[in-house]
């Protein structure tokens, strides 16, 4: 280890996105904390959320959290874990009022509470008609999030290693001893010896083509956990978010939809009336995502091409409002205030003003509901008994609690982010108090340092860009909004063709100081293996739920498949499923009608 510096704390946090950063204020209350990110910290992915958080505050409207926990549990096609959801909805309320204590600049209602925008699947459970839950920051409600916490964070004099690239986690049988990283600025390895780890490093959207994610969701800490025989959660549930621009991806929140957007196809009709009657255009992701699809391939996109059309200009909003019933309207000035990034980028990258012309949209790989297992405190699990690992820990998209489900609603991420990252940083900070740190093994940098070394010198000839470029062609035809048994084995077989390909990827930059073509070529292997955890994993779950639809299987099977997916590594390219049974409540399984 002649080369690598160690540093010593009680807890490491990887990832300062808002799991990250709400983990660490908790935890450095009463423990030494690092927090390691690849990321400039207010460059995180929450940074990009845009249409709201998800609590009941009931601020213009009659709201319970109870509603929010049956809107979770249908929404996710009653796969989440109740027990979990109740947490997530209760402690909601808490603490997004914290969150505006410390300063988070919400947009308010005329009587000065925080305004509330209506985002799909979320109801009054009596009317059965949308609730406004979605509390907001115009759409830049994760940026304001995030910027809020890091202050908070700094104020707090929590220690920040920026631009450090987690690249292992130390185990040493059920124990936890720190991670290996690289420093970017110089291509050092460093460790950092700890009592307790977590992972908040987000999600990996960046298996499929189209994405809403950026080009640094490459799964990293659930790669790191997988190589490390943690197993992954229900992994075939990643979610399509409906209106991502067509081509490019980039998300068009919700919220656009909350303040009265509609969806048109080719025919000009508002086609979610026939899929969801009752609340229509704000139906939960997967069933606008399948809804859209079922369109194109009838023949329905717009000018027979795959996309169809998100309407917001207020002649068409108000159409619909009067033609629902809705004494509310909306004018351009409205649109602007409520919706300015939105309007931004639709300008900027598509030419369209969504004030006078629709948008063109298609479904867009967005969300991993599953993830690295935990229970309610973000504690590690490793298998279907939830043998707790001492002092790992995971929150955020990484994690899976699970409250999410086959499929989350929109605002309930960022809600899990700021609970679990909060009960996981308190339970991490505990632990420490108690846990002794434990010794470094030798050479505990080596194996990773020895694959940077191999992927540095390969001489063979595969291009990274091609690898990654075939793996998201495959994951896009293969493993998407519906899929069959053959398009999965399909997909299966190229990745592991993939896999053995990457074995010859090479890079040019050879030298050390922000080597990023090295990183990123050590992402794809994370992107590989995750893509085939989520193949191997959609394969074997034989029906349809919530993100999972499977057209060879297109009903929901509660008697066989009530149950999470628990994927292990057992080799190279070969995995052990294992199932583990949902925690049950007050919502028995029923048909999901919205
Ligand atoms: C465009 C868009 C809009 C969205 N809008 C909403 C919304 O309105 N409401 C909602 O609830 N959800 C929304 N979501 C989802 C939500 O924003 C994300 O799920 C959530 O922000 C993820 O937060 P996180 O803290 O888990 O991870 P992130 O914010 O993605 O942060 C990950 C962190 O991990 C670090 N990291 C990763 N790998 C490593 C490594 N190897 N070493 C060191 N550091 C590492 C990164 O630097 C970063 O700091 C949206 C998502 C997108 C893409």
């Amino acid at each position: 280890m002649a080369n690598v510096k160690t540093h010593t704390f009680d807890a490491v946090i990887v990832g300062a996105g808002g799991a990250g950063l709400m983990a660490a204020l908790y935890a450095s209350k009463n423990a030494n904390v690092a927090v390691l990110s690849k990321l400039y910290p207010t460059r995180s992915h929450t940074g990009a959320a845009q249409g709201g958080v998800g609590a009941a505050l009931g601020n213009m409207e009659e709201d319970r959290w109870e509603w929010h926990a049956f809107d979770t549990v249908k929404g996710s096609d009653y796969l989440a874990d109740q027990d979990a959801v109740d947490i997530l909805c209760q402690d909601a309320i808490e603490v997004v009022i914290e969150l505006e204590h410390m300063g988070l600049p919400f947009d308010r209602f005329p009587n000065g509470r925080i305004s509330q925008r209506r985002f799909g699947g979320h109801t009054n459970n009596e009317t059965k008609k949308p609730v406004m839950r979605a509390c907001h920051a115009a759409d830049r409600t994760g940026h304001m999030i995030l910027q809020t916490l890091y202050q908070q964070c700094i104020k707090q004099k929590v220690n920040f290693f920026d631009e450090f690239h987690v690249v292992d986690l130390i185990r040493v049988g059920d124990s936890i001893r720190g991670v290996v990283a690289i420093e970017i600025a110089t291509g050092e390895f460093h460790i950092f010896h700890s009592k307790a780890v977590m992972f908040a490093t987000g999600g990996w959207g960046r298996c499929w083509q189209v994405t809403s994610n950026a080009h640094s969701l490459t799964g990293d800490g659930a790669a790191i956990c997988l190589r490390r025989g943690i197993p992954m959660q229900d992994m075939e549930f990643f979610q399509f978010h409906p209106t991502g621009i067509f081509k490019l991806g980039i998300l068009i929140t919700e919220g656009v939809r909350g303040e009265g957007g509609v969806l048109i196809n080719g025919k000009g009709e508002r086609f979610m009336e026939k899929y969801a009657p009752t609340i229509k255009d704000l139906a939960s992701r997967d069933v606008v995502s399948r809804a859209i699809y079922l369109e194109i391939q009838a023949g329905n996109g717009i000018d027979g091409k795959n996309y169809v059309h998100l309407d917001i200009r207020p002649e068409t909003v108000n159409h619909y409002f009067a033609k629902d019933g809705e004494t509310r309207r909306i004018t351009r000035e409205d649109i602007e205030a409520k919706l300015p990034d939105i309007a931004d980028f639709t300008r900027t990258y598509l030419g369209v003003d969504p004030v006078k012309d629709p948008m063109p949209i298609q479904p867009t790989a967005h969300y991993a509901m599953g993830g690295i297992p935990t229970d309610v405190e973000g504690r590690v699990i490793l298998d279907a008994a939830k043998k707790v690992l001492p002092g790992l820990y995971a929150a955020g998209e990484a994690a899976c609690v699970s409250v999410h489900g086959a499929n989350r609603l929109g605002t309930n991420s960022l809600t899990d982010l700021v609970v679990f990252g909060r009960r996981a940083g308190k339970d991490m900070a505990a632990f420490c108090q108690q846990a002794n740190l434990l010794p470094l093994p030798a050479n505990a940098a080596d194996e990773v340092i020895a694959e940077f070394e191999r992927i540095r010198h390969n001489q063979g000839s595969a291009k990274m860009f091609e690898v990654r470029n075939r793996m998201q062609t495959t994951m896009t035809e293969g493993v998407s909004v519906f899929r069959t048994k053959e398009t999965v084995s399909a997909s299966i077989a190229e990745l592991k063709k993939l896999r053995v390909a990457y074995q010859d990827v090479g890079v040019q930059d050879k030298g050390k100081v922000f080597n990023s073509e090295l990183l990123e070529a050590w992402e794809l292997g994370c992107l590989l293996e995750l893509a085939e955890v989520t193949a191997v994993s959609a394969l074997t779950r034989q029906e349809s739920r919530g993100g999972h639809a499977r057209d060879d299987f297109p009903d929901r099977d509660d008697v066989n498949w009530l149950k999470h997916t628990l994927c292990h590594k057992v080799g190279e390219g070969e995995y052990k499923l294992d199932y583990k049974p949902v925690t049950l409540g007050r919502y028995e399984p029923k048909p999901r009608v919205y």
